[in-house]
C-alpha cells in the first residue's frame, strides 16, 4: 500500500459574499499517495484552487478534516500553518509570480535562504534546463521559461509536496509541454508528491491517477494504467 500523504475528509468550503453563499468544496473525501503524479481536472469554477489552496495551507476550510501524514492541518492555526507551508509544500501558480527586479537565480534564492535543506539555486535551475539563464531577469524569459524559474523556486528547497494551479494555462503547447516535462521529471527523480490542476483533458494522460472534480465534488477518481509523455499530448 503506497503510504498516504494527504487526507481529506467531508472537506467543505463556503464562501460568503453578502447574501450570496457558494459551496466551492461540498464535502470532498480524497486521498493522495506519496510520489504520485495527480491531476485534478475539472470545469473552471469546479473547486479545484480552493481544494488546492487547503492542502497547501494557504486557506481554511469551513468543515471537514484535512490531513498531512499525521498532522491535522485544520487544526491548526495560522503560524503553524506557514511554518507547514514553509517546510513542506512547493507552490506553482498560473502567473509565475517572479520578482521583476530580480534575476532568475535571485528569484530562486528568495526561497533557498530561509528554506533548512535547500539546493543550491543553480542547480534547481539546472534542474529546469535553465543553467544557462542565472543572470537573465523575467522581462528577458518567455513564458515558458518564466515559469520554470518558478518551478525552480518551488522545488529549490526539496519540497515533500509540490502543488500545481494551472501550471501551462499561460503558456501555449510547445512551451506548456516544456513545464510538464520538467514536472515529470522532477515526480520521477525526487519522488515529490506532485497535484497538477488542469482544464485541460489531455493533460490526464500523463498522470498516475486522475481526480475529475464537478461542482466541488469528485465525480470520479481513474488510474492510468499506461502514461503517456507530456510531448505525446494532444493539447
Ligand atoms: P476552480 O479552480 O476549479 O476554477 P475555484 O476553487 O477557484 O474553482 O472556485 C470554486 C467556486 O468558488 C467558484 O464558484 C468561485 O467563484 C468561488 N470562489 C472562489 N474563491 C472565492 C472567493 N474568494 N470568494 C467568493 N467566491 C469564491
Ligand atoms: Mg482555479
Amino acid at each position: 500500500m503506497p503510504e498516504t500523504v494527504f487526507r481529506t475528509q467531508g472537506l467543505t468550503k463556503v464562501y460568503t459574499t453578502g447574501a450570496v453563499q457558494v459551496h466551492a468544496l461540498a464535502g470532498v473525501d480524497l486521498d493522495l499517495y506519496a510520489g504520485e503524479l495527480a491531476v485534478l481536472l475539472g470545469a473552471s469554477g469546479s473547486g479545484k484552487s480552493t481544494l488546492l489552496n487547503i492542502l497547501g495551507g494557504l486557506d481554511h476550510a469551513t468543515a471537514g478534516r484535512v490531513w498531512f501524514r499525521e498532522t491535522e492541518l485544520t487544526t491548526l492555526g495560522d503560524r503553524a500553518l506557514t511554518r507547514y507551508r514553509r517546510d513542506h509544500v512547493g507552490f506553482v501558480f498560473q502567473f509565475y509570480n517572479l520578482v521583476a527586479s530580480l534575476s532568475a537565480r535571485e528569484n530562486v534564492q528568495l526561497v533557498t535562504d530561509v528554506a533548512p535543506n535547500p539546493m543550491p539555486a543553480a542547480e534547481a535551475l539546472e534542474r529546469v534546463g535553465l543553467g544557462h539563464r542565472l543572470n537573465h531577469y523575467p522581462a528577458e524569459m518567455s513564458g515558458g521559461e518564466q515559469q520554470r524559474v518558478a518551478i525552480a523556486r518551488a522545488i529549490a528547497k526539496r519540497p515533500e509536496v509540490l502543488l500545481c494551479d494551472e501550471p501551462t494555462g499561460a503558456l501555449d503547447s510547445k512551451t506548456g509541454v516544456q513545464v510538464l516535462e520538467v514536472l515529470k521529471q522532477i515526480n520521477d527523480e525526487f519522488g515529490t508528491t506532485t497535484v497538477v490542476i488542469t482544464h485541460n483533458a489531455g493533460i490526464r494522460k500523463m498522470a498516475h491517477r486522475v481526480v475529475r472534480f464537478a461542482d466541488g465534488r469528485i465525480a470520479g477518481v481513474e488510474v492510468n494504467e499506461t502514461r503517456i509523455a507530456p510531448h505525446e499530448i494532444a493539447w
